[in-house]
Parts: structure tokens; C-alpha cells; sequence
């Protein structure tokens, strides 16, 4: 549990590691450090975006008043990431009264914590041309206040994310879309599958005919890779979706068959009132005439409604799109509408077209946004 402490003059006396996880910053490395400095370095704002001054926060007034308080806000970490917290903060008071400071209980609020390892559909394209959006097929970690770790597809992006996490690591959960080359083909890469008794929870679609494990450890076995999944000394768990809201740590996990080719799901994450939405392989516009004004006939709309971050396909331009109509994928236009049909804070363009550069990218994105 997230723990800041005050001396009886306000100073900062210590936070654990779970506040440092949402402070953003080891202790260590802060020290100790005046009010003055606490109650503002942290950039706090209220629920409107307005700056808050010191005197409102609830650490402040459980010294100035020596009583609890409670209250939500943003604040910005030294690591420069913006965390909605919930803050409980009281009085220390020892024997006869003694006021020796005061304890601030946090909880973050739609701590997620979301890095690209991958971004490139299809097809992985490394080069000079690649650098800044990415050349790796799509990987993505989500972790979590608590530090849960969810791993959204698995192509190559995936074995620097492997490479990148604890050696104490002891579980972690891959979340596949479908089973396409370019979203499973890195998972025999994944550092993680490599360790004694760590648990490996791999969650994804069956098809009608053959069960989630069937068909990835078909992909993944001789001929066509050279030792087995089951082989690998970690502990392998096969769940298959979509199905009912599925908890996994302090992750809310909402599934939903959505239109690409081939059984694929889309995913609604949600984490203390923080929803991400991860659509990288999708058409809603195919077949859909009235795209993209009906909510209901919308593949895919449930999932994303209202979400913080929506991340969707927006593979091709329109006219790009228009001589590949039907092939599971949507134009960076059509992303926008769905997103502004779901009515989405933020959308993240994914799964860019091999033949698009940075150079492309950029231009594709600054002409969508005129
Ligand atoms: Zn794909
Ligand atoms: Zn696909």
C-alpha cells in the first residue's frame, strides 16, 4: 500500500515503494523535502484541470487542522506522467496528545502504465525509415498501480519487452488479438518463457474447430519452430475468449469478437476508473453502409465507448483503403470516426503499413488532424 509520511513541521520524512511506483521517483533519490516544495513539485490540479494550492491538499490540512481528509486529483510524477491519486491522509497524535506528524494513504487511480514495444502491421520493417514509429510488430506492456503485467500481442516487439522485465518476475499475462503471424510470432522470444516456474497465462481465441492452446502451440512447434512452447521450463496457461469480464490482478478485462479475418478479439482494459481499449486488427467500416453513424451495428463500439486511450487500426490511407476493402483493416480516417463515434479522450494510431515511413506517418496523421 502506497505510504507518504510528514514530520510534525510538514517535511517529508518518507514514502515507500509502492508511492514511489506512482510518485514516479525512488525515495532515495528525493530525500527529505519541505512542504514548500511536496505540495507543489507535484503539479496537482483538480478534477477540472484547475492548478491546487497547497493549502487544499488533504496532506496539508491533516497537519494544519490535525484531522483526516480525503480527496482525488491529478498529479504529474517526476517521471513526468500524469496519475489521477486518491489520497487519505491523518494525524499521527501519540500518547498525551503528542502531534507527531501526519501518514497519506494513496491509491492511483488509473495508474496504467503503457509502453509500445511494437507498432507495425503485417509485416516487421527495420530500417533508417522506421526509427520513430517502430519497425516491430505489435507488442505492447500495460502495467498496473499494483504492477500486474499484461502483454497485448506478441510479435517481435515482444523480446525487448522480455529482455526488459525482472529476473523475480512471476507471472504474466499475454493478451493475443487473434493468432495472426504478425501478432504470435515473437512468443518463443519472450525471456519470461525461458525461466523455471514462472506462470505464462496466454489468453486469446479458439476457432470453431480447434481449442486457443491447439492452435498456438501448432504455430509454435516443428516444422515450424524448432522446439515446442511446452517444452520451455515456465508454466503455460491456456484461457480462451472472448467470454464473461475476466479480473487479472487489479485489470478488469472486458473481450469481444470484433471483424477482421479470421476469430479475433478486441480488448477493454480497465484499471481504477482508467479504460484503455486495444483494436489492432479492425474493419468496422466493411459491410457497415450507415458507418459510422449506428452505434449498435458498430463492431466493436462496446468496447470502446468512452475509453482514455482507444489504440486502432489505422493501417492505410483512404485512398489506400479503397483498393483493400475486406482486408480486416481500417484507414487512419476511419479510425478517427470510430473514435469519435465512441467518443474516446485520446487515439493512438496502430498497426502501420509496412511501406509507410516515419516521414509517411507523420503526414498521414497531420492531414487526418486538419
Ligand atoms: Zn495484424
Ligand atoms: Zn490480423
Amino acid at each position: 500500500m502506497p505510504i507518504f509520511i510528514v514530520d510534525p513541521a510538514g517535511n517529508l520524512v518518507f514514502y515507500n515503494e509502492p508511492a514511489e511506483n506512482i510518485l514516479g521517483r525512488r525515495y532515495d533519490e528525493t530525500g527529505l523535502m519541505p512542504a514548500e516544495e511536496w505540495s507543489t513539485i507535484f503539479e496537482p490540479v483538480d478534477q477540472d484541470g484547475e492548478p491546487m494550492r497547497p493549502e487544499e491538499l488533504p496532506m496539508v490540512i491533516a497537519i494544519a487542522k490535525r484531522c483526516p481528509s480525503h480527496k482525488t486529483f491529478w498529479i504529474r510524477g517526476l517521471d513526468e506522467n500524469l496519475r489521477e491519486i486518491e489520497v487519505t491522509a491523518f494525524p499521527l497524535i501519540a500518547q498525551a496528545e503528542r502531534f507527531l506528524g501526519a501518514v497519506a494513504i494513496f491509491l492511483g487511480g488509473g495508474g496504467m502504465k503503457i509502453t509500445l514495444w511494437g507498432t507495425r502491421g503485417s509485416l516487421a520493417s527495420p530500417g533508417p525509415d522506421t526509427v520513430r514509429f517502430s519497425g516491430n510488430t505489435s507488442c505492447i506492456a500495460v502495467e498496473g498501480s499494483e504492477k500486474s503485467l499484461l502483454v497485448l500481442d506478441a510479435r517481435t516487439g515482444i523480446r525487448k519487452l522480455g529482455l526488459s522485465l525482472p529476473t523475480n518476475l512471476k507471472r504474466v499475462d499475454i493478451l493475443l488479438t487473434h493468432l495472426h503471424m504478425d501478432h504470435l510470432q515473437g512468443l518463443p522470444f519472450f525471456a519470461p518463457l525461458r525461466r523455471p516456474g514462472v506462470e505464462v497465462h496466454i489468453w486469446g481465441p479458439a476457432s470453431t474447430t480447434l481449442r486457443l492452446s491447439s492452435r498456438v502451440l501448432r504455430c509454435l512447434s516443428p516444422p515450424l519452430f524448432p522446439v515446442s512452447l511446452r517444452e520451455l521450463p515456465s508454466i503455460l496457461y491456456f484461457h480462451e475468449l472472448p467470454s464473461a469480464l475476466v479480473e487479472i490482478g487489479e485489470f478488469i478485462v472486458t473481450t469481444q469478437l470484433v471483424i477482421h479475418l479470421n476469430p479475433t478479439v478486441g480488448y477493454r482494459i480497465r484499471e481504477r476508473g482508467a479504460t484503455l481499449t486495444y483494436l489492432p486488427d479492425h474493419e468496422p467500416a466493411l459491410g457497415n453502409r450507415t458507418y459510422p453513424r449506428s452505434k449498435e451495428w458498430t463492431s466493436g463500439y462496446v468496447l470502446a465507448e468512452g475509453a482514455d486511450l482507444l489504440i486502432h487500426d489505422a493501417q492505410y490511407t483512404t485512398e489506400e483503403y479503397e483498393e483493400r476493402v475486406g482486408y480486416g483493416h481500417s484507414s487512419i480516417r476511419q479510425a478517427v470516426l470510430f473514435g469519435e463515434l465512441a467518443g474516446v479522450k485520446r487515439l493512438l494510431s496502430f498497426h502501420h503499413d509496412p511501406a509507410h515511413s516515419d516521414a509517411m506517418l507523420d503526414k498521414m496523421i497531420e492531414r487526418t488532424a486538419a
